[in-house]
């Protein structure tokens, strides 16, 4: 996110160069871990959304967490410098497997000298207090911890329409039996979800912040191939939010989220090769740079709005 939208908004990279006096860098590793909406637990074909083609299970020739890291470390000293960095557990469901497994490749990513903590993106089905007890143990030697937690809508009928496999009340449930333990959440919202408007989004961010979180993610709804939502898209059942909408509803929310809360992400797009729609969404600074300009051509704060 650039410096300009840090003036109105409290950025995941603003919040850490705080804490840490220095850039920290996210670096994205992929453990091969699979999904209980996929591997037939909750679910085989996944949520509305999600991609089939780009399941792929646990692959013997897959770089080890470390060598990921070492990689993306060279990768961003030439973006941007930054030494420190920030392990992101982020392909499917970073916290479904033995917990042995899950300590041993989170030991990994922390053993690289440059990391600083782990983010863990999950499904709130997926935390059993084994989990988030390991995680905690990682917070207590003075690890960075973030619990990134798939949400996506607050409305139970969204939920089974997208076929996510889990309802509201279990991320109620994983976020208080977190939170109770002092770990960091990052509540992860889908904007544009079938059925759903400005309304049912500042509901969803009513909802979660009464209930309590550390930091948001945003993102619009992409149309990805091979995907339910692709054969509903073709059929007009689906049509994708704009742009102009995009950027309204995520200035309306930011206006509503108080500012101790750490903004992750305020927009997504998906690989050109299997984008459908919408085309916008590939263009990932314009749309930032859209949020930017019509927070500060309102001279608006994040939490502006918040009584
Ligand atoms: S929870 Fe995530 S990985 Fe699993 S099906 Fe849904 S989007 Fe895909």
């Amino acid at each position: 996110m650039s410096l300009t939208l840090s003036q109105h908004v409290h950025t995941l990279g603003q919040h850490l160069l705080q804490q840490f006096g220095e850039r920290v860098h996210k670096v994205s590793v992929d453990a091969g871990f699979t999904c209980p909406n996929r591997d037939g637990r909750n679910g085989v074909g996944g949520c509305s959304f999600c991609n089939n083609d780009s399941f792929v299970p646990d692959q013997a020739d897959r770089p080890s967490i470390y060598a990921q890291i070492e990689a993306g470390s060279v990768a961003v000293a030439r973006i941007s410098g930054a030494r420190k960095l920030l392990a992101y557990f982020q392909a499917y469901t970073n916290t479904y497997d033995a917990i042995e497994r899950l300590r041993a490749l989170y030991d990994q990513a922390l053993m690289h000298p440059q990391v600083i903590g782990i983010s863990v993106g999950t499904r709130p089905d997926c935390v059993p207090d084994a989990v988030l007890d390991l995680l905690v143990s990682y917070q207590e030697k003075g690890r960075l911890v973030w619990l990134e937690l798939g949400l996506q809508s607050s409305f139970d009928t969204t939920l089974q329409r997208i076929y996510r496999g889990h309802d509201y009340a279990c991320y109620v449930d994983a976020t208080r039996r977190a939170r109770q333990r002092g770990l960091k959440v990052c509540t992860h919202l889908i904007l544009g979800l079938p059925g759903e408007g400005l309304e049912h989004a500042r509901l969803t961010l009513e909802r979660v912040l009464d209930v309590g979180t550390d930091g948001l993610k945003l993102h619009p709804l992409h149309v990805v191939k091979a995907t339910r939502l692709a054969y509903e898209w073709r059929r007009g059942e689906y049509a994708p939010m704009s742009e102009a909408d995009y950027i309204d509803q995520v200035v309306d929310l930011l206006r509503r989220t108080p500012r101790e809360i750490v903004m992750h992400r305020l927009t997504g797009t998906a690989a050109r090769s299997i984008l459908l729609a919408p085309a916008w969404c590939e263009h990932k600074w314009r749309v930032l740079n859209g949020i930017t300009q019509r927070m500060a051509a309102g001279s608006y704060q994040q939490g502006d709005l918040v009584g």
